[in-house]
């Protein structure tokens, strides 16, 4: 087996264990390999591993990448500027980075003109760390009210990244609350949105991620990188 598949396989028994932790369906989760460190090799490898989800955060990566390996997904989920827009709408399954309302403009904006709908994630900043992107939690609610206006802006679920930390667990507080926010959105009834993705987790904690109800993970480095 090359590093790759050994990778994989890792990652999807600790997916499997952190879900049955608490009870859940392994089948339930989603895997996103992140590919932003990966060459085209790697990705074929993880393709041939039967990954069907990679992840990009930057919009130039995806558009060549997803141009080599178009039956597979491909996410965007880093920072979008809104000049992008245009080259990324249409190429990716689903974009995890809808962070402010601009960008909402220019999606609704493009897609129009494209004729497609767009499949989105809200970003929140759960953690309310200035350097990250994301609509704080108590503005997740309004933000989607004002959405409801779009017509091509399909909001699917919510997504956050978590703060750096020594310890993974100090990160458990911050799932347990995007995962509150996902519920209680669930429960009411907003046009065009369906609260049935919850993107959360990284290598450093998916398993903690799992086990507060993520049902998508990105994971990167723990697939792409030598040495967990
Ligand atoms: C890079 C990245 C990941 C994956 O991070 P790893 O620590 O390498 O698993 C997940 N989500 C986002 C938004 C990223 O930019």
């Amino acid at each position: 087996m090359t590093k790759i598949d050994e990778n994989i396989t890792w990652v999807r028994d600790r997916i499997s264990q952190a879900a049955l932790r608490v009870r859940r369906d392994p089948e339930a989760i989603g895997l996103i390999a992140v590919s932003k460190t990966a060459g085209l090799d790697a990705v074929a490898a993880a393709v041939r591993c039967g990954i069907s989800d990679f992840g990009e955060n930057r919009v130039q990566d995806l558009i060549s990448k997803s141009g080599v390996y178009p039956e597979v997904n491909w996410h965007m989920i880093g920072r979008l500027q809104t000049n992008k827009v245009k080259e990324v709408i249409g190429r990716t399954a689903l974009i995890h980075s809808l962070d402010r309302w601009a960008l909402a403009e220019y999606i609704e904006k493009r897609a129009v003109l494209a004729g497609i709908t767009v499949p989105v994630l809200v970003q929140v900043n759960v953690s309310g760390e200035e350097s990250k992107a994301g609509i704080s939690g108590s503005q997740v609610e309004e933000f989607l009210d004002d959405l409801s206006q779009f017509n091509q802006v399909q909001v699917k679920g919510l997504m956050t990244i978590a703060p750096e930390v020594d310890n993974p667990e100090e990160t458990r507080p911050v799932f347990r609350e995007l995962n509150r926010l996902f519920k209680q959105i669930g429960k009411k009834d907003y046009p065009r949105v369906k609260m049935n993705i919850l993107s959360m987790g990284m290598t450093q904690d998916f398993e903690i991620a799992i086990e507060e109800g993520a049902n998508l993970v990105r994971i990167g480095s723990a697939i792409f990188a030598s040495g967990r």
